[in-house]
């Protein structure tokens, strides 16, 4: 089979709009900030920008409005060289993200979904070509989850499905059992499991399994990530480089579309993960998300 693509990410796109402050404001309060910043985000735009800058033949399928935001976010994934066709535009504003970030760096973050929430089961249906097209297909959970169901229900024999159950939710048997992987944090999948058998991640990792994935990766931040495998029962962990860590934003987006890149290439799982933690490494010595992403040449691939 012929692919066109190496790998179709089903996503959010959101523009994020940061502003710095001194302290938060009480309600009812007015505090001045910083200048205002304006990236673009959203865990889908951020995968599709981060396969795209390794060299992955990438396409993204999501929804923006059509206004300032949704041109902002066309452009960045054009500048990339991710395939855009499949972004669609209107139905709602384009998702925002409003950070404000205190002076000892700490968050405070309020999403607008807008169009992310927009893109509908009948939006996947009528990109079944784009989908056929594509070697891997991956997706978070910033979009409706029957829309990601639907992505599974639409996925031909052989195409790979990876799945970043990110911001977590319960998740159908259905989904669940396409996953090849799961990939996830360790919060997410104390969410995912309900409950954390025991410390090691060793465990929670096989709990998972039973679950119904395929397979399972655990990111484990510097410690890099764990890869369990249900068809040979394995369960191994992949070091991350030593690295001096200054924005961890974006690491996870940028480890999972590295991921999955690999996989459809036909690398193995480990093999992937391997690849998949000095992409993560290289971005967590940047600050922002896009801007962090590494090339293939900046990891040192193969
Ligand atoms: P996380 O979602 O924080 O677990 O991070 C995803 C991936 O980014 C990890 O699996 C690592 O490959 C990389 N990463 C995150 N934080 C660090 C760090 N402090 N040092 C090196 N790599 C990191």
């Amino acid at each position: 089979m012929q692919y066109d693509y190496d790998l179709l990410v089903v996503g959010s796109a959101n523009a994020d709009l940061v502003i710095g402050v001194e302290r938060r404001p009480a309600a009812g309060e007015t505090v001045l900030g910083s200048d205002l910043a304006v990236h673009p985000g959203g865990k889908g735009a951020n995968q599709a920008v981060a396969a795209a800058r390794l060299g992955a033949r990438t396409a993204l399928l999501a929804r923006v409005g059509d206004d300032a935001h949704g041109r902002l976010l066309l452009a960045s994934q054009d500048a990339a060289g991710v395939d855009t066709d499949g972004v669609l535009v209107g139905g709602a504003p384009t998702g925002v993200a409003l950070i404000t970030v205190d002076p000892s760096g700490d968050n405070s973050i309020v999403v607008s979904p807008g169009a992310n929430a927009r893109l509908t089961p009948e939006d996947v249906r009528a990109a079944g070509d784009l989908i056929s097209r594509s070697r891997v297909v991956s997706a978070q959970l910033e979009i409706p989850l029957e829309t990601v169901t639907e992505v599974v229900r639409t996925l031909p024999a052989g195409t790979r499905f990876v799945l970043n159950p990110s911001p977590p939710a319960p998740l159908p048997a259905e989904v669940l059992a396409a996953c090849d992987p799961l990939v996830l944090n360790e919060h997410e999948a104390a969410f995912i499991l309900g409950d954390t058998p025991g410390d090691a991640p060793e465990d929670w990792s096989r709990a998972l399994l039973r679950l119904g994935p395929r397979s399972v990766v655990i990111t484990l931040g510097a410690q890099g990530a764990l890869v369990a495998e249900g068809r040979t029962d394995t369960v191994v962990r992949v070091p991350s480089p030593r690295v001096d860590a200054v924005d961890t934003t974006g690491a996870g987006d940028a480890f999972t579309a590295a991921l999955a890149w690999r996989l459809g290439l036909g690398d193995e799982l480990p093999a992937a993960a391997a690849f998949a933690v000095r992409v993560g490494a290289v971005a967590v010595t940047r600050r922002g998300a896009q801007d962090s992403f590494p090339t293939a040449e900046e990891v040192g691939a193969p």
